[in-house]
């Protein structure tokens, strides 16, 4: 494919001189992880990973919240869903994720649960009020850049009188998670490309000990292939001149505070607690539950819900292809008993998902 055919590229002779400087620079391999479902995305899309330099290797890590979310939570889904008096309302790329016994949301809707996909949580809201008899549940599923809008919509809720709408919340934070991987001494990670869209939330700051304590050069950045390219340029002069910082490329969109009124609505609603990441294990205060403030809001509470032990599917490698230690074509299922059609594990089902983005684009 011609460099010019990439609509991506509005400015390819820049897009020719970053790939230049960047192959310059490139004195020995170096590995790069990006941890947002949208730069997995975009760099298979644009054909970027195909344009990279050998040796600059690209790792897809936990920043798909589908894949991250740990087969014990859907199979509570299954379970709240198979309640008579339970509407579950989900973010529509939940519908397909593997639980027990091979079950899917989808699978439980043509069974006659009732599961209805919403585009935000405020519809969800909007589903609770036009159906009194029933409780619509919300699967809160995602990082610091969804559960803003959740908690909003917990706090309208209560403004509003509506208590027939509840919260299974499973929203998780990035820098726990990647604290721990870069702590594994299996990692092979040398440097990040950071998240756009949760850094707009969480700023700058909460990445410091990347650089810090593990001395790992990272660059919040945008979606652009532009903005990934100029990313590796600016880890790359980092590591030729022996520095390591967290630097933000990002700056039309993050400020390195942060969103200081998201952050406060989450503080207000939710609570940092220990939660299960798919691939990497439980991660202390890595994850977000409903504050007892608005325990009326949480499903939890509400229905006392117990974890399901959900194994996971035989041969899937999901955890490995998470944490970077496998790239998705070395599972050995993929592309065989493991396509975006037959997924077998939850990294093949979002769009966003490592294995579905290798599948389509590679
Ligand atoms: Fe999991 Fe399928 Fe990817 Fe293998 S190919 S790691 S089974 S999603």
């Amino acid at each position: 494919m011609e460099l010019n055919d990439f609509r991506q590229f509005s400015e390819p002779e820049l897009v020719h001189d970053l790939l230049r400087s960047i192959q310059a620079k490139l004195d020995r391999p170096l590995v790069f992880m990006e941890v947002c479902g949208t730069h997995t995305v975009s760099i298979f899309q644009s054909g970027l990973r195909s344009l990279l330099p050998d040796g600059l290797i690209h790792l897809s890590g936990p920043g798909c919240p589908v894949c991250v979310t740990h087969g014990k939570d859907i199979g509570t889904f299954l379970e709240l869903a198979g309640k008579d008096e339970v509407i579950i309302a989900t973010f529509g790329d939940m519908m397909r994720v593997p639980g027990p016994d091979g079950r899917t949301l989808r699978s439980a809707r043509a069974d006659g649960a009732r599961i209805k996909v919403c585009y935000s949580p405020m519809e969800a809201l909007k589903l609770a009020r036009e159906t009194p008899e029933a409780t619509v549940v919300f699967l809160g599923v995602g990082f610091e850049t969804t559960a803003p809008t959740v908690a909003a919509t917990v706090k309208q809720a209560r403004m509003s009188g509506v208590g027939n709408f509840c919260v299974y919340s499973c929203h998780k934070l990035i820098p726990p998670a990647l604290e721990q991987l870069v702590a594994s001494q299996d990692c092979k990670v040398q440097s990040f490309v950071l998240p756009g869209h949760v850094s707009t939330v969480i700023g700058t700051r909460p990445y410091q000990f990347l650089a810090r304590d593990f001395g790992l050069p990272a660059v919040v950045t945008g979606f652009e292939p532009l903005d990934i390219l100029q990313a590796l340029y600016i880890i790359l002069e980092q590591r030729r001149s022996g520095r390591s910082e967290v630097v933000n490329q990002y700056s039309r969109g993050v400020d390195p505070q942060g969103n200081l009124k998201a952050l406060a609505m989450l503080d207000e609603v939710f609570e940092v607690q220990d939660a299960d990441w798919r691939g990497l294990g439980r991660i202390p205060a890595s994850g977000l539950g409903v504050a007892s403030d608005f325990q009326d809001f949480d499903a939890r509470v509400r229905f006392d819900v117990r974890p399901v032990e959900v194994p996971e599917p035989p041969g899937c490698r999901c955890g490995q292809v998470l944490q970077g230690l496998i790239q998705p074509d070395q599972c050995p299922l993929f592309g065989t008993s493991c396509t975006p059609t037959a997924p077998v594990g939850p990294c093949m089902v979002s769009t966003e998902g490592s294995c579905a983005a290798f599948f389509k684009y590679q």
